[in-house]
C-alpha cells in the first residue's frame, strides 16, 4: 500500500485509480487493527490524511469522468501508537520516484499529453 501524496492531476489512470484503491484497502486494514508499521518506516503512508487524500483523488477521478461507487468507511486509528498515526509521505520523493518508474505519469509532469 502507498499513499503517492503528489498533485492527482500528475497521475496517470493507472496510479490515480491504484492509489484510490489502496486506501480502501488500508482502511480495511486499519479496521482489522492491522499493522502498518512497516509502511510507515518507509514513508509510504500518511494515516491523517487518509479522508483529505481520498477526497482529492475522488475529485480528480471525476473531473476525468471515472466512476466513483464506493464510499470511504471511517476508521478509529486510535490504536496505532501516535508516531505511526503521525507519519507523514514526502511528496517530492515520491513524485520523483513516481515519475521514475511510469512513462506516463512523467508524460503528463511534461505536459506532453494532456489526453487524460
Ligand atoms: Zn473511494
Ligand atoms: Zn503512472
Amino acid at each position: 500500500m502507498r499513499m503517492w501524496m503528489v498533485d492527482p492531476r500528475l497521475m496517470c489512470r493507472k496510479h490515480l485509480l491504484g492509489e484510490h484503491v489502496e486506501i480502501h484497502m488500508l482502511v480495511g486494514t486499519l479496521q482489522r487493527r492491522k499493522t502498518i508499521s512497516g509502511f510507515i518506516q518507509r514513508g509510504l503512508l500518511q494515516p491523517e490524511a487518509i479522508y483529505l487524500r481520498h477526497d482529492a483523488l475522488v475529485d480528480e477521478m471525476t473531473a476525468r469522468g471515472y466512476r466513483h461507487r464506493s464510499p470511504l468507511d471511517s476508521v478509529c486509528m486510535d490504536y496505532l501508537p501516535p508516531a505511526e498515526r503521525a507519519g507523514t509521505v514526502n511528496p517530492a520523493v515520491a513524485l520523483a520516484d513516481l515519475q521514475g518508474r511510469c512513462p506516463d505519469c512523467a508524460k503528463l509532469a511534461d505536459g506532453q499529453d494532456s489526453s487524460f
